[in-house]
């Protein structure tokens, strides 16, 4: 299979289903600002230059109402496939995965999803409500919208959650078991999800659940580097603004970005 659509970025400026903290609706313009900033270059560390013409596109943010939302991701993801784009989408609370994944998995029913996170994300339904930014997976996996799920950087199983990753068989690899490179191979199309707490808060305290022990920035840089498909999509998500400290999450959250869309440039 090739895949040679042009990365499309897709602003989903939504955080309607956060559980502890709004904010992350706010994060696609900070994180287009960072990625613009004159402060650095815009080649990868892989040794593409993304400012060269027609590298990748940028579509702008979705234009919706809190109570639509979802069809309207859904909807927005599924146009830019359907034109033969790659979307990459700037969250936005975790929640949107479950809408977007719907729209990608029409066009690559057999997707890998590389999830990095500090969270599963596998709750059957987090404080009664099934579309909560802690249950994105338990949608994907129950509406067998991806054939594999490989999640990357946890740290927070709990019983319920290690139960709903045995029963949608879900491959964990948990931060203590990191280094695992070899495992960030696929057959097929792969999308990749990245939750911003995957990250140590040290490095990107702009999130809503700080957790300790995650990855440094160079650990997450090496972990993406290690994916060898073709990638077919991409969202960053669950940067927070409100909780930053002089925008050096965002400055993150554009270098993570920066080296996605390398990868999916040249694999
Ligand atoms: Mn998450
Ligand atoms: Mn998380």
């Amino acid at each position: 299979m090739t895949i040679d659509g042009t990365p499309t970025l897709l602003g989903i400026p939504f955080d309607g289903q956060s559980s502890y903290l709004r904010g992350a609706g706010d994060a696609p313009a900070k994180i287009r600002e960072a990625l613009g900033c004159d402060a650095s270059n815009h080649w990868t560390e892989t040794g593409v230059d993304l400012g060269a013409a027609g590298m990748y596109g940028d579509a702008g943010d979705l234009v919706f109402s809190e109570k639509n939302a979802f069809a309207a991701i859904e909807a927005g993801v599924a146009a830019l496939v359907e034109s033969e784009k790659r979307p990459v989408s700037l969250g936005g609370d975790h929640s949107i995965t479950f809408p977007i994944v719907k729209a990608v998995s029409r066009r690559y029913p057999e997707l890998t999803i590389f999830h990095f996170d500090a969270h599963p994300d596998l709750y059957e339904e987090f404080e009664g409500n099934r579309l909560s930014h802690a249950c994105p997976f338990a949608r994907i996996m129950e509406g067998g919208l991806a054939k594999r799920l490989v999640q990357v950087g946890i740290r927070t199983m709990n019983r319920h959650q290690r139960e709903q990753a045995k029963r949608y068989g879900v491959e964990v690899i948990e931060m203590r078991g990191l280094p695992a490179y070899e495992r960030l191979k696929a057959k097929g199309p792969v999308y990749i999800t990245f939750d911003m707490d995957v990250l140590d808060p040290a490095f990107a305290p702009g999130i809503s659940h700080r957790e300790p022990g995650g990855m440094s920035v160079r650990e997450a840089i090496a972990n993406l580097h290690a994916i060898e498909s073709e990638i077919v999509g991409a969202d960053l998500v669950e940067y927070n603004p409100v909780r930053d400290i002089s925008g050096i999450t965002a400055t993150v959250a554009a270098k993570i970005l920066k080296e996605i869309l390398g990868k999916m440039i040249s694999a």
